[in-house]
């Protein structure tokens, strides 16, 4: 975790190009055709884009859209829903609680108190049109939904090819499979256990003021980059101001392994980092297919052999 790639190098990061998502025309609305970008000078120049983070800076959401107050100096990793969102993945991969019991928001306090414990700066999103329960975080108010694509039965082909493409050879069948399971179980009562999910950015607003970004203008992502170059973030707003407007999704993988490292550090608990990571990826995986078409091309970005 400490060696932190150094930016403008080329021999030090890869990207590789693990083409389009899908081609099973997933059912969310945004779709690279909207906004088409030219694949091979992205992948050539991808990596200007890409920053070092902050550690105190608020942890931001993978969505692409603009806020303007975001400064590259000042980026935070980027994971789906923020750190709320890190809560669903410790409640399927990890919890030894009966998933007939709990709710989401509890969850999402305990995640959000364990980031402030561990030093690590948690965040979230609205958007310009979030009003009541809709925050306008999409893996914040489609967790149900997202939690249905990933245990629907026409979609996990897809969703095993992937979550096993980003994961690699950490990817394990037994902990792929528990996950799927754990969230079948969670589905059969998602109503409960999602009720009131719509506060949870106040009690992120409470507990860690400032921390609730508020984001601007509609979905055109064109692409999703899943970086596992530990410290380095995407800068979103000057990605999209250069693409005339086009969007990338940004997933720091490596801030879910660091954060699996920080909530289970002991020599023992190597299950559960791995369940932990596995969870996020799963999740991650289900939000794209709940957000988006499966259009856009999924590019890693990596340290360099
Ligand atoms: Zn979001």
């Amino acid at each position: 975790m400490d060696d932190v790639i150094e930016l403008g190098q080329k021999s030090t990061t890869q990207i590789l190009d693990l083409g389009k998502l899908s081609d099973h025309g997933w059912a969310g609305s945004v779709s690279a055709n909207d906004n088409p970008v030219d694949q091979m000078s992205l992948i050539e120049t991808l990596d200007s884009y890409y920053v070092p983070t902050n550690q105190r800076a608020k942890t931001r959401c993978i969505d692409g859209r603009h806020d303007p107050k975001f400064d590259e100096t000042n980026l935070g990793a980027q994971v789906p829903g923020g750190a709320p969102g890190a809560a669903l993945a410790y409640r399927l991969g990890v919890d030894k609680d009966d998933l007939t019991r709990g709710t989401f928001y509890n969850d999402a306090e305990v995640m959000i108190d364990s980031y402030l414990r561990l030093g690590l700066s948690p965040g979230g999103h609205r958007d310009d049109s979030s009003v009541g329960e809709v925050v306008g975080c999409g893996a914040i108010d489609g967790m149900d939904a997202i939690l249905a694509n990933m245990t629907d039965p026409a979609l996990v082909e897809d969703h095993k090819r992937l979550v096993k493409a980003l994961l690699d050879k950490d990817f394990d069948r037994d902990n792929y499979l528990r996950v799927l399971g754990a969230g079948l179980v969670l589905r059969s009562r998602s109503r409960g256990y999602f009720a009131g999910r719509g506060e949870i950015l106040d009690l992120l607003e409470k507990k860690a003021p400032n921390s609730v970004s508020v984001l601007e203008g509609q979905h055109k992502e064109s692409l999703v980059i899943v970086n596992f170059v530990p410290g380095t973030t995407l800068s979103s707003n000057r990605f999209s101001d250069e693409h005339r407007g086009a969007q990338a999704f940004g997933y720091d993988l490596w801030r879910s392994k660091q954060l699996a490292k920080s909530l289970f550090p002991l020599p023992s608990q190597e299950v559960e980092r791995n369940r932990f990571v596995m969870a996020r990826v799963m999740i991650t995986i289900a939000t794209l297919m709940t957000l988006t078409d499966g259009t856009q091309r999924l590019l890693i970005r990596a340290p360099a052999n």
